[in-house]
């Protein structure tokens, strides 16, 4: 099967989804026609939000992009990411690139699933300098300090709007 060349698969873990997030969603909305945005998640790892609740949040956070025309839908997985592009028939993966560290690793994983699915393009896009520093490890330390996290997310959502709830 041809993969279809105007969707691609942002995955991540999304826990959660910051405004470091959104400027990579921003970017590729302007090479791809669809994104599909991935929560991944594993069974055997407790992460900080469920992932129902990660989806509702992008899913929030995106409304205003989506209501402007943009073509994003929200999902969750486990397993191969490899595996979500056959089942979405899409042959490109968007991942950001914050550091040379990123890049490390990144490269690698992009390598792996090349070597599993040929036809599958990982695209990088480089953060903006606005927000190379924000990542989910330090959200969630600030929330879990007590600290502010409003200037590290989407403009308009509310972080503790989605703390301790049961979607
Ligand atoms: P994962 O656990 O799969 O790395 P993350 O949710 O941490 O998931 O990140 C998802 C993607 O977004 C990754 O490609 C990551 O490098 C990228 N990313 C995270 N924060 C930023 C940021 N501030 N700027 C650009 N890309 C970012």
């Amino acid at each position: 099967m041809k993969p279809d060349r105007k969707a691609a698969i942002f995955p991540g873990s999304f826990d959660p989804f910051t405004l470091g997030h959104m400027d990579v969603l921003r970017s590729a909305l302007k090479l791809f026609d669809k994104i599909y945005i991935a929560v991944g998640y594993n069974h055997l790892k407790h992460g900080f939000l469920p992932p129902q609740t990660r989806v509702a949040l992008i899913q929030d956070a995106v409304r205003p992009l989506i209501e402007s025309g943009a073509d994003i839908e929200v999902l969750s997985y486990t397993g191969l990411t490899v595996n979500l592009c056959r089942e979405k028939n899409t042959g490109f993966i968007i991942r950001g690139l914050r550091t040379t560290t990123d890049f490390e690793l990144e490269s690698v994983i992009a390598q792996a699933n090349r070597k599993m699915q040929p036809e599958t393009v990982t695209v990088f896009i480089p953060a903006s300098h606005s927000y190379s520093f924000i990542s989910s490890t330090v959200v969630r330390d600030v929330i879990i300090n007590g600290g502010d996290a409003a200037p590290f997310m989407p403009t308009n959502i509310r972080i503790e709007d989605y703390l301790n709830k049961t979607i």
